[in-house]
Parts: structure tokens; C-alpha cells; sequence
């Protein structure tokens, strides 16, 4: 007791509720007006969904399953539409939107790493509530492995958020990722780990999955221009041997990898390699396509962030919106695991979470591939379909419900009014 007093105040002045997980209710029942199981099929009407010990026990007709409930605590969405609790693959809690370098800057210069995990706990919240229930957050752009002390937080119960996988701080050559442009004078902290050469990419990707990553983030290319051939193009960050030891060394500690590619040329390498996922890839073709749909690539299109930055930032940001509407138009044609991906954090969290939907259904997907994107597409690209994106037996009782039909009108996911993670309810 005196050495925890002297050691760990903190930790001791904190209630025991705080440090322990709070206990997920035994066993509870859900009544769903309509069911959208999150694999594509048609939408059933009046389900219940059985839950015990934070996982879906079962899942059938209401009578039948109210039978076998007992005397479980019954949640009553029977004039709502329920489905699984959403995914989102391309998050940065640890940042707070970034239209101009000038915004970054201030982030990672005038904020200190405590301040902002204290912005992230929030961040994490509003996701959240908005009914994302899991979250890959994909750099701490500077801010080192905060994302993994909010993850343990997390999953402690110390304070509320989504499931997390991480990537903590990605990697870039040297001189390739900002904070750039100011005096050589100075000693600044850098947005990602920089490294260089086949030892030091090796070296790099073992520390950070010693720290707790679970996805190596790349930023394979930069540098982007529209080629006279009509092709978003880009100029490449590493050498095919520096990226082919990324990829080595990160599957062989049994971690994923996920390759920032923007142009042709980086998504190109990045396929080449056997990268995980391809983030952003607005210059995907259809040759690229077919690539990653044959090798079952997933692809991370982040279409509603590129809107939003591109007035800001000009020059040929304008026209890499319209080149990411048309390669999700044909990568949708061709089946390409596109997984739903928004990368808050680059846009203001004040913003909503699922302006990506509308964005997707609009450029080809239906309502229904759009929420898988959000599902079970993510939850095959995180490796954890056996465990989320559905609701079915044994999986993960995280739920959702909106009180209107997001297949009539996909915008009813902005209005979710119910979230329950791994059977705790945490919105009402
Ligand atoms: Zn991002």
C-alpha cells in the first residue's frame, strides 16, 4: 500500500471502476425491428440477438429467442434497424484535422504529446457514439506510441472508445514527411520514424512491434502529378529493396502492412510488394485494379477527407477528387475489397464519421455494399472476421441502430442512436 501511495498515485487515487473493465452485463436479449447482418444478406424483420458474456450467443426469430433469453435484460430496438457496430480502417485520434501544413505544424510544435492523448480520449469517444465500434488508427503522426497507451486504456475501461489496432508512428525516408521548410537550425520532432536502407527498416518495424503495433504504416509516395497520359502519378519514397524488407519483416512478425500510395507508381510498388492495403489510392487504374482484386488487396479509398482538404489546399488537389471518384467507380465494377476508411483526424472530429457512405453509394456502391464496407469487408481486411463485422453466433456483440432505413437512404448512419460494444451499452 506505501509503495503504491509513493509510486502510483495517480493509478491509486483512480476508483477501482476506473481500472477494471466495466463487467459486461451476463446476459441481455435485443429485440431488432429489422436486422442487417453486415455479410449481405437481405434484411430480417423482427430478430432478436441473444447475448452472453460480451459475445452474440444467438441470433433467430424474436419469439424464439426471447423464449431461450429467460430472465435476460431485454433492449428494446424494435422500431429501429440494427446492425453490426461499424469499422472504420483509416483513423488518426492523435490528430485534429490538417487542411494546410500550417495546421499540422501547430500540432506537432505548440502541442505536447500528454495534450494530445488528452484530445485523442476524446476523439476516441466521439467515434464511439457515432457507432464505430472499432477503429484502425494509422499514425500517431508525431505523437509516438500514444495510440497504444489509449488502446490499453481502452480496453481497461479506464476510459470509453473503440476496439483499436494501431500502427503508432509509420515510416518515411529522411527529409520525406513534414514538419518541413524550416530552419536546418533547429531540432524538430518528426511526423513519422524515418528510415533508410534495408538494416534500419528492419531495425525500425521490430521496435515498433516490441511497442505494441499491430500494422506497420508506409508512406510509399509523394510527390504528385497529373502525367500526360491522364494519370494521377507520384514519385517513389523507397527503393523495391527497402520496401520489399517492410513487407518481409513485418509479415514475418506476423504483423499487416499498410502502404500510403496516391499515384499510380506507388500503388503499383505497393501491389508488387504484397502490401496489405493500399490508403488513399486515387490514382488507381483499372490494370492497378485488377491487380489488387486478384491478389485480394485491400483498398482504403478515404474519399470524403480529399474533398474536404482540397479547396484548401488547391493546386492539384481538385483534380485528385476527381480521379478518386472514378476509380471507385470501376474498383466497385471489378470487386476490389474497398474498405470503409475516413482518415478523421486529417478532417476536424467535430466532423461526422460517415460522410464516407454517401460518397461510396454515389459513385456505384449499393447501400448494402457500402455498410459491408463498414463490416465485414473491414473486418476480413483487419484479419478479425471470425471475431467482428457481423451479427452472427460468437461473434463480438457490438451493435448498432438508427431509426431509419439506411438501404432507402444511406445518411440514416449518420443518425445511429444506439451503440453497444462487446454487450456493454454505451448509447441509449
Ligand atoms: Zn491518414
Amino acid at each position: 500500500m506505501t509503495r503504491c501511495a509513493i509510486l502510483l498515485p495517480l493509478l491509486c487515487a483512480l476508483p477501482l471502476s476506473a481500472q477494471t473493465p466495466r463487467p459486461a452485463a451476463t446476459r441481455s436479449v435485443v429485440h431488432a425491428g429489422v436486422l442487417i447482418d453486415g455479410v449481405g444478406a437481405a434484411p430480417t424483420r423482427d430478430r432478436g440477438i441473444l447475448i452472453e458474456d460480451g459475445r452474440i450467443a444467438a441470433v433467430g426469430p424474436w419469439a424464439e429467442i426471447r423464449q431461450r433469453a429467460g430472465n435476460a435484460t431485454v433492449i428494446d430496438l424494435s422500431n429501429r434497424t440494427v446492425l453490426p457496430g461499424l469499422i472504420d480502417a483509416h483513423t488518426h485520434v492523435l490528430l485534429q484535422g490538417d487542411i494546410t501544413s500550417a495546421e499540422w505544424d501547430d500540432q506537432l510544435l505548440k502541442e505536447s504529446i500528454p495534450y494530445r492523448a488528452i484530445r485523442a480520449v476524446a476523439a476516441a469517444e466521439r467515434a464511439l457514439h457515432q457507432g464505430f465500434t472499432t477503429i484502425r488508427d494509422i499514425g500517431t503522426e508525431g505523437a509516438m506510441y500514444a495510440d497504444v497507451d489509449l488502446k490499453r486504456a481502452i480496453q481497461r475501461g479506464v476510459v470509453p472508445g473503440p476496439r483499436m489496432f494501431v500502427a503508432t508512428r509509420a515510416f518515411a525516408p529522411s527529409g520525406k514527411y513534414p514538419p518541413s521548410g524550416f530552419s536546418w537550425e533547429l531540432e524538430l520532432p518528426g511526423g513519422v520514424q524515418f528510415a533508410d536502407g534495408v538494416e534500419e527498416i528492419r531495425k525500425g518495424v521490430r521496435e515498433q512491434v516490441s511497442r505494441g503495433a499491430d500494422w506497420i504504416k508506409v508512406y510509399v509516395d509523394g510527390g504528385y502529378y497529373v502525367a500526360e497520359d491522364g494519370r494521377l502519378r507520384s514519385r517513389l519514397n523507397y527503393t523495391d529493396e527497402e520496401l520489399a524488407a517492410f513487407v518481409r519483416e513485418t509479415h514475418r512478425l506476423g504483423r499487416k502492412i499498410a502502404g500510403h500510395a496516391m499515384g499510380w507508381d506507388g500503388i503499383d510498388q505497393a501491389l508488387t510488394h504484397g502490401f496489405d492495403t493500399i490508403e488513399h489510392g486515387p490514382g488507381f487504374t483499372p490494370d492497378l485494379l485488377a491487380r489488387a482484386a486478384k491478389q485480394g488487396t485491400a483498398w482504403c479509398p478515404t474519399l470524403f477527407v480529399v474533398a474536404y482538404v482540397a479547396p484548401g489546399r488547391g493546386g492539384i488537389w481538385p483534380r485528385i477528387v476527381e480521379f478518386a471518384a472514378a476509380a471507385i467507380r470501376e474498383g466497385v465494377k471489378q470487386g476490389v475489397q474497398i474498405t470503409y476508411g475516413t482518415d478523421a483526424g486529417g478532417y476536424a472530429w467535430t466532423e461526422p464519421m460517415t460522410n464516407d457512405f454517401a460518397i461510396l453509394v454515389r459513385n456505384g456502391m449499393t447501400p448494402m455494399q457500402a455498410i459491408q464496407s463498414a463490416t465485414s469487408v473491414a473486418a476480413r481486411t483487419l484479419g478479425q472476421e471470425q471475431q467482428l463485422g457481423s451479427v452472427q453466433a460468437g461473434r463480438a456483440a457490438d451493435l448498432v441502430a438508427t431509426g431509419r432505413d439506411p438501404l432507402a437512404d444511406i445518411t440514416a448512419l449518420a443518425e445511429i442512436n444506439f451503440v453497444m460494444k462487446a454487450g456493454v451499452v454505451v448509447r441509449q
